[in-house]
This record gives structure tokens, sequence and C-alpha cells, in this order.
């Protein structure tokens, strides 16, 4: 059969591919530290299973409304109100199995063919993929290193806009660097895209993977929930990644044509996860609060290693569960040029498994120094510091 042409500019995660890497190298009889993937090895909330079983038992195994449940939209509705400060109802939110798949709705809803869309570079895949995919133009604007963490590249952003610019993709709590806005940024960053008549996609799927404060969005700041569609997710929020659930979040009229790409696609989302979902909500949290207290200690036991090691540099974030080390130094003590190189080099001689700055979208120009992502989701405190000592070891050894 021959291919559609169209499939040619559709991207993939090459995460994946470290995955499969990694599993081969373990199948041989190697330890190995998992650092790569962006998945929880902590288990989802009891609660939220019991839920979703007496869901099942009750016969909630049918089809449901293509936009979710009213229950759950209605809740979903309140509680992003609270957390915002904007005024949802249900009519704003369409349930999604995950929070990717808004991604690619949101592109099909909005951009045309030949549209002009800004999307962070490093950033996750999807962005470039399905901006590609769908015939639009990819805009990159990437992340600079600040005095405590990774800055958005403000200038990158407005240097780039044209009369064609019609879309900014926007991922606060930042796969891969973990960066966060200021407010200052973020008011900024607000009236550049009322100034320039901008829609935005606020992928908010780190919103509540936090360690100190609170989250403010993008879409909170006057004048922007009107062109703001929030990507929600339960995956991060309750480790419930592989359940699939999640919502896109915005003006009626938008999410009615997210829904209406639902009754071609998935019907809706599973039935019975989202009463599971709804007990996320709204019951006992003594298990996500647990879990966030787990993921800072490994944040900071991670930190504290990879700063100790000769030519490695790490800022800590507050939020998300990555870390994203300047390795260049690092590379330059080994010898070695290649980014690529130096990760496989990372695994066959530590079993230490990461991803790289090449997961996260192609290189951008006048960039010089390497970076590779660590997620500490997936690897137990033990693990993280004998493999970061392994690491340690490598590089200054
Ligand atoms: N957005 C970002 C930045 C992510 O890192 C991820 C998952 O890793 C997602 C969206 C999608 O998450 P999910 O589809 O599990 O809700």
């Amino acid at each position: 059969m021959r291919i559609a042409d169209r499939i040619e500019r559709l991207g993939v995660e090459t995460a994946f591919a470290v995955s499969a890497e990694a599993a081969a190298f373990a199948a041989e009889g190697n330890k190995v530290y998992p650092f790569h993937l962006g998945d929880l090895n902590v288990i989802t909330p009891s609660n939220i299973m019991d839920a979703a079983e007496k869901a099942m038992r009750e016969g909630k195994t049918g089809y449901c409304p293509n936009a979710g449940i009213p229950q759950l939209r209605e809740l979903l509705a309140d509680d992003v109100s609270r957390s915002h400060g904007i005024d949802y109802t249900m009519e704003n939110v369409s349930i999604q199995p995950g929070g990717k798949p808004v991604i690619g709705k949101f592109l099909l809803a909005l951009m045309n063919p030949g549209d002009e869309v800004l999307y962070p570079n490093p950033g996750y895949p999807i962005y470039e993929s399905q901006i590609e995919f769908q015939g639009g133009r990819a805009l990159p604007y990437g992340y600079v290193e600040g005095k405590e963490n990774f800055e958005l590249d403000m200038d990158a952003i407005e240097r780039q806009i044209t009369p064609r610019t019609k879309i900014l993709i926007f991922n606060d709590w930042h796969n891969p660097t973990g960066a966060e806005c200021s407010p200052q940024e973020l008011e900024k960053l607000a009236g550049l895209a009322i100034r320039h008549d901008l829609y935005v996609l606020c992928d908010e799927a780190y919103f509540d993977v936090r360690y100190e404060g609170k989250s403010v969005s993008l879409a909170s700041i006057p004048g922007m929930a009107e062109r703001c569609v929030i990507l929600y997710s339960f995956s991060k929020k309750f480790a419930m990644t592989g359940w699939r659930i999640g919502a896109a979040i915005g003006p009626g009229d938008v999410i009615d044509v997210i829904t209406k790409l639902n009754v071609n696609d998935e019907s809706c989302s599973n039935h019975f996860i989202q009463y599971a979902a709804m007990e996320g909500l709204t019951g006992d949290q003594t298990q996500a609060r647990q879990m966030l207290d787990t993921l800072r200690e490994r944040r900071d036991a991670a930190a504290d290693i990879l700063n100790s090691i000769e030519g490695v540099r790490c800022f800590r974030p507050n939020v998300t569960f990555y870390l994203y080390p300047n390795v260049t130094e690092a590379m330059e003590r080994k010898g070695i040029r290649d980014l690529d190189e130096f990760r496989e080099a990372l695994l066959h001689e530590t079993g230490v498994s990461v991803c790289t700055r090449l997961h996260f979208g192609r290189a951008l120009e006048g960039e010089k120094d390497f970076y590779i992502r660590l997620a500490y989701s997936g690897i137990n405190i033990n693990e993280i510091r004998e493999g970061l000592g392994r690491f340690k070891a490598f590089i200054e050894g």
C-alpha cells in the first residue's frame, strides 16, 4: 500500500526510542537507571481506583455524551474557575482521552494551512509534529539560562511575529526545562498576544506539579481567557498517565468544534474513568500530596548530585518533575562533541538512561551549549543516588 504524502510531515516522540534502547540494554542483563520517560512509578491514589471500579460495576460502561459526562464537566469548570479566577461553566469544557489530543484538535479548530504558529523548542515534540502535519508553519522559540531557572526567550517570540502569525503555543511549567514565567513575563506575553491578536494554547499539563507556591495561568491575565484554550490533564497530577483522561477548556465556540472532532474520532472519552476523575477532584487528596513530597525528595537528591559533578550545571525548578542540566563542560572533559554520542556513552558506561535536547526539537540557530533531560518521576531515590553516583564517577574518573 502507498502511504499518503501527508504522513511524511507527521513527527514522533523520539523519547520512546530511548526507552526501547534502555529496555534492550537491560535485557542483556545490565542495570538501567531510567531517567528518560516522563511517566510515574507511583501508583494512582486508591480512592480513584475504587471510584473507577464502582462506576464500572454500576454500569457506566456504555457510550456517554461526546463532550463528557455533565457532572465532570461542571466539576472541572468549577475547579479551574477557582484556580484560575475565570468564570467557566460546563459549556467551556470538553473531556478528552488525555491532554495530548487537545494539541491536534486545537490546531484543527483554529489553524488554516499556511498560518504561522509559535511553539517552544526545546519543547514537547507533538506541537511541531501537529503544526507541520496540518500544513501550518512552525516558528520555534527557545529558553535561555537565567539566574535561578530557564527564562522564556521573549525576543525570539516577538521578532518572529508577522501578519500570518495566528497562534502561540505556550507551556508554562515547561517540559523539558522546568521553566516557569514570572508575573512580569506573563504580563508581557499577554500584551504581545493581545497586540498581535494571537490565539493561545496554554499547555497546563504540569499546573499542579509544583512544590511551593501557586501556579498562575496566562489565561488568568485580563483579556486572555477569550483567546486561550487550556490543555488540562489528570495524568501527572494524580499519577494517571495510562488512564488517558484530560480536557480542553476555553471559549464555548472553540470547545464545540473540539467536541465535534471527538464525534468524528473517539465518540467519547472512557465513561467510567470520568467518575474516577471526579473522585480525583473532590475526594481525599492525601495520596496526591504524598506523591508531591516523594517527587520533591527525588528532585533534591538528583539536583544535589548533578551539581556536585564537575562540568555539570543544573537548576532546581519548583515545578514539573524534570531536570535539564547543562553538560557542555562535562562532554568536553570526556572528549565527546556529539550529544547523542554522550547519551549512548552514559547509558553503556553507567546504565543511566536520559533524553537530550535533541528529543525536544531541532536545535535552533546559535545554540552552543548541550543539555540532557532527566525525569525523576519514574525512579526511586536510592536508584537516583546510585545511578547519578555512577554518572559522577564516569565524568570525573
Ligand atoms: N503536554 C506536555 C508538556 C507533556 O509533557 C505531556 C506529557 O508528557 C502532555 C502534554 C500530555 O499528557 P497527557 O496526554 O498524558 O495528558
